[in-house]
């Protein structure tokens, strides 16, 4: 059979991360390179590292690595941590997991609050396990703000809450790598210590490019902090920072891009960036439910906006499905990571998307269900395109 869509059209990338990138940012990146210790470079610096800011909603600094989310992980953990500090992670899934091995990498001790991986963090279980830590030994605690791997997210603001009622002084630490720009996050608000991004996600970027917002706590930390930096190092960035430049050469191309993006962001409003995100994954949530599909998230309360993790019937391999839905309709979908490998496939919907490119990625799994003779009920496509209909506002209503 063959199947001309393959070269006709554009690649439906409907995974929850790298994302499709808007023209806009596209157009704004494919500038030639400017001389990053020149007048210009400065202007375009010092912008951005304001700018930022507004993301994070924070009045610190924000420190821009050229690397992915990962290596602010480290930064964040080599700049305020010393050996054998003994730090909280609650296993959401694959990224807290991967956190979690990065930790024990280090030479620091992770304590783990495991879950099923199929809701947010607990924050009741990370108060009880901060009141047993009557000598406040653990130094950290490591919240993935939206676990990309399952599609369920933690409520940041009751973690701080559970961490004020135990009156522990740990450092909140964030990965907020796919949920800025996504849903609400506030640094300052929140008492967050280190929150981590990366370019890729709602960003709109291309990979590459990572973030770490600090607070003075963390500052403050990193004086004392005894592991090995170099690279990573937060003081010779932040010094330079200042005057809009950086300890090396900088990711140029990308700063051009993320300019651009926080002023789509901005234009947008960031109230209704969130909004659109919840509208996209209740519609998505819609469909699947309509398909007669189990959503890996169990709770409602933890219901991703960025990206939903959908379970195949038993019997039936995820990753079968997710290849015919390649072959024929050239749209990739989310693999399932770790526990959800083969079980559950993930449709990202964060970033660039509207109403009509997420009913193309709905129609796309209903006719690969159909396809890869999974057993499901027709209507799904139908249910998210009645909740759209039913909540749309046309583009000149939105603008008044
Ligand atoms: C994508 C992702 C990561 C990994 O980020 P990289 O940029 O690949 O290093 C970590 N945590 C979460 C929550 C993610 O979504």
């Amino acid at each position: 059979m063959t199947n001309e869509s393959h070269h006709t059209g554009r690649h439906y990338l409907q995974i929850p991360g790298p994302t499709p990138i808007p023209e806009r940012i596209l157009n704004a990146m494919s500038r030639q390179i400017i001389d990053h210790r020149g007048p210009e470079f400065q202007e375009l610096g010092k912008r951005v590292l304001t700018n930022v800011k507004t993301l994070f909603k924070t009045k610190n600094p924000v420190i821009l690595f050229p690397s992915s989310g990962t290596g602010a992980w480290e930064a964040g953990l080599v700049n305020t941590l010393s050996p054998g500090d003994r730090v909280l992670i609650v296993e959401t899934g694959q990224f807290a997991l991967l956190w979690r091995n990065m930790v024990e990498n280090l030479g620091l001790k992770p304590e783990v609050i495991p879950t099923d991986w199929r809701a947010g963090a607990d924050a009741d279980a990370v108060e009880a396990h901060l009141k047993k830590d009557g000598e406040k030994a653990i130094k950290a605690v490591c919240i993935v703000h939206n676990e990309t791997s399952t599609g369920t997210r933690s409520w940041i603001d009751e973690i701080r809450k559970a961490m004020d009622a135990a009156d522990h002084p740990a450092l909140l630490m964030v990965d907020t790598i796919s949920s800025l720009a996504v849903m609400d996050y506030r640094h300052d608000e929140w008492g967050v210590d280190v929150a981590i991004c990366g370019s890729q996600k709602g960003l709109m970027l291309p990979p590459g490019l990572s973030f770490t917002a600090v607070s003075d706590k963390a500052l403050a930390a990193m004086k004392t902090a005894k592991l090995p930096r170099s690279y990573w190092a937060w003081d010779d960035m932040l010094a330079l920072n200042r005057d809009g430049v950086f300890p090396y050469t900088p990711p140029t191309a990308h700063l051009f891009g993320l300019s651009e993006a926080i002023d789509m962001l901005l234009e947008e409003g960031l109230d209704n960036v969130f909004e659109r995100h919840a509208r996209m994954a209740e519609a998505v949530r819609r469909a699947a439910q309509a398909w007669g599909l189990e959503l890996w998230c169990r709770d409602p309360k933890y219901h991703s906006t960025a990206v939903t993790a959908v379970k195949l019937p038993d019997g039936h391999n995820a990753d079968a499905f997710r290849q015919v839905v390649l072959d024929t309709f050239n749209m990739s979908l989310g693999t399932g990571l770790n526990k959800l490998a083969g079980k559950a496939f993930r449709i990202g919907h964060l970033g660039d998307t509207n109403d009509l490119t997420i009913l193309g990625a709905l129609s796309g799994v209903e006719m690969g269900l159909r396809l890869a003779g999974v057993p499901h009920k027709q209507g799904g496509v139908d249910a998210a395109m009645a909740y759209f209909a039913e909540t749309a506002r046309s583009a000149s209503a939105k603008a008044a």
